[in-house]
């Protein structure tokens, strides 16, 4: 059996993220992908059995990643740019980004509402960015 991503976490350094495989016997395997742009670094070292440069499992699993990081960056330019608010990371980890409308959203709550100030805050969880509307 080929191995499974199973599990695929962003992590608080931008542009990284941590992915999970379930191998065929049952062991499970971590790997780190630094997106660079648009373009992911992917390490030779620590891989397993069945990841190989080119293979579908390699192509799928960028495509997913790159995807994910796509989302996260939200639809930047133009449309603003949302950072942590001081002391926060909810935009680092991911909690906060962008709705494809360009509105600051929880990903668990739907759209923040203005704390003021140009923050944004979700009524639910308390998760918090600044947005920087860029006039
Ligand atoms: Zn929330």
């Amino acid at each position: 059996m080929d191995p499974l991503l199973s599990k695929i976490e962003a992590l608080a350094e931008p542009g990284c993220y941590s992915l999970t495989f379930a191998l065929g016997t049952g062991e499970h395997r971590e790997l780190v992908i630094r997106m660079r742009g648009d373009e992911p670094i992917v390490p030779a070292a620590n891989s397993f059995e069945g990841w190989t440069p080119g293979s579908r499992l390699v192509t799928a699993t960028i495509a997913v990643v790159r995807a994910l990081h796509q989302a996260r960056q939200g639809t930047g330019g133009s449309a603003g740019r949302l950072v942590d608010v001081e002391g926060g990371w909810d935009v680092g980890i991911g909690n906060v980004v962008l709705s494809a409308d360009g509105v600051p959203t929880c990903v668990g709550h739907g759209e923040l509402a203005p704390a003021g100030d140009g923050v944004f805050r979700c009524e639910t969880c308390g998760a918090a960015a600044r947005y920087d509307r860029q006039s």
